[in-house]
């Protein structure tokens, strides 16, 4: 049975024949069969990452999702095993009753165990717990024609640290074991305010990050002169009390996607000031349930179809903390001249906790991401005067979001690209490794 795919920003448009495995015992034979007849394939998760790294060569996935079983939980240390195919929501379902949560969550709980591993995710809590990678304890490996491997710190240490972050090149994860964060209530309670300037964003994230788990800022990227970075900083905990209960809250769903993008500068604009304006100029505490702290867009279902046919690409960096202040002050006034960008740009410091993954894309700096819609010279015009000012910053672009990058930035910004060469399945290759390496 197969079924049609595209990543989350569909962007580039390439169509994947998604090859289904239901049961663990069937993934070799599932695997062998798709390389006899395409050739090369790649694991598929749940196509939430934005560009071309989870769209296989061959356009012919491995589609790891209805691999979705529980396999085991200790919920007394706080450790589970699962298949690879489970999402991260479905993981909170069970473990929020039991007073446990993800270590590591990223913006989306729509992404598999397997995806999140592949691309070693972060989250809110990279400055205290790094990242998605670091609460790995071992996981299974299905290599083609090889006999199934488990991968841990101990055993086969090359292979687990090439395939966290190793963007599904490596083999086929079937299930993984991780070491989840205890929690005594399900509800956050948060710290809200709006900063008026970049330097505010950077002497705020000085003064609370290292204060609380979580930290992270919307910025309005269309905001020029005086108001250059100006934005919402959000830091928050767990509330030491309360109900420990998995959220529900009825979803909405982009039924069809619009010819245009519904996106333009007009609607930015008008967006991006009115977020600014209905928030706090005070810092204000407040308690929330943790889908609106965590996953704010999960709301609405398929809300990346409001970008339209041609879709939209996220460019995603980290700048290193010595020239993060300068370098993201000359990002910002490049998109802002350039009247393009996003809803709500996300600013976030990442701390220094070094990742077991060998092409992780976290540094100790500042990460900024943001969406475009898609146009003919994106890259030429935006994305290239960006990247100049990256390179040159020496930070580097996040593969997860990446629909652009060069081979030569790719390579100069993550070394460890030949050991993971070295240690790829040849039946595996993503569009994204052929345009950057292959
Ligand atoms: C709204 C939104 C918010 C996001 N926020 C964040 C964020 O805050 N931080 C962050 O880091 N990322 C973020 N992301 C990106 C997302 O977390 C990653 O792209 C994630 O890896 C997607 O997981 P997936 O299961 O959808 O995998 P896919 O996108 O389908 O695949 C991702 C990669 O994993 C590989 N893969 C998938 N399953 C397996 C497997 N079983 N074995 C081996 N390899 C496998 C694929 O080959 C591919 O290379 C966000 C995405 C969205 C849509």
């Amino acid at each position: 049975m197969s079924s049609a795919l595209y990543s989350w920003g569909r962007y580039p448009h390439v169509q994947q024949t998604g090859h289904a495995c239901h049961w663990r015992s069937q993934l070799a034979a599932r695997l062998d069969d798709v390389v006899l007849e395409h050739g090369t394939t790649l694991p598929f998760g749940n196509g939430r990452s934005y560009g071309d790294s989870c769209l296989a060569v061959s356009n012919h996935v491995v589609q790891m999702r209805s691999l979705d079983r529980f396999i085991k939980a200790d919920w007394e240390n706080g450790v589970l095993l699962a298949e690879s195919g489970v999402t991260l929501g479905e993981i909170l379902s069970i473990a929020i009753p039991q007073g446990w949560f993800l270590p590591v969550t990223p913006g989306t709980q729509f992404v598999t165990l397997g995806g999140a591993i592949a691309n070693d995710v972060h989250g809110k809590n990279h400055h205290l717990r790094g990242t998605f990678g670091n609460h790995v304890l071992r996981f299974g490996l299905l290599r083609h024609n090889q006999e199934a491997l488990v991968c841990s710190l101990g055993e086969n240490p090359a292979l687990f640290a090439a395939t966290i972050g190793g963007l599904g090149l490596t083999g086929i994860i079937d299930w993984a074991e991780i070491r989840l964060l205890p929690i005594r209530s399900s509800q956050i309670d948060s710290t809200v305010v709006r900063f008026g300037g970049l330097s505010e964003f950077f002497a705020l994230s000085a003064e609370l990050d290292h204060q609380h788990e979580y930290s992270v800022a919307w910025i309005d990227c269309l905001a020029k002169g005086n108001n250059t970075g100006r934005g919402v900083f959000i830091v928050g905990d767990h509330a030491q009390y309360g109900q420990q209960e998995v959220d529900q809250r009825l979803k909405l769903r982009v039924p069809l996607t619009p010819p245009l993008s519904l996106i333009n500068n007009l609607s930015l604009r008008f967006f991006n000031e009115i977020y600014w304006r209905v928030h706090p100029a005070k810092r204000t505490r407040q308690r929330s349930s943790y889908e609106p702290f965590f996953y704010p867009l999960d709301r609405i279902l398929h809300w990346n179809l409001i970008y339209g046919r041609k879709g939209f690409q996220q460019y995603q960096c980290v700048i290193p903390d010595a020239v993060a202040e300068l370098a993201i002050r000359e990002l910002l006034g490049a998109i802002s001249a350039s009247g393009q960008g996003s809803f709500l740009a996300v600013l976030k410091r990442c701390g220094d906790i070094a990742s077991p993954g060998l092409l992780s894309f976290p540094l100790p700096g500042t990460s900024l991401a943001l969406d475009f819609p898609q146009k003919a010279n994106l890259g030429r015009a935006l994305f290239s005067r960006l990247d100049a000012i990256v390179r040159e910053a020496g930070g580097r672009l996040y593969p997860a979001k990446d629909a652009h990058m060069t081979g030569s930035d790719f390579r100069q910004a993550y070394p460890a690209w030949e050991q993971l060469e070295a240690l790829r399945d040849p039946v595996l290759n993503s569009l994204f490794w052929k345009r950057v390496i292959v």
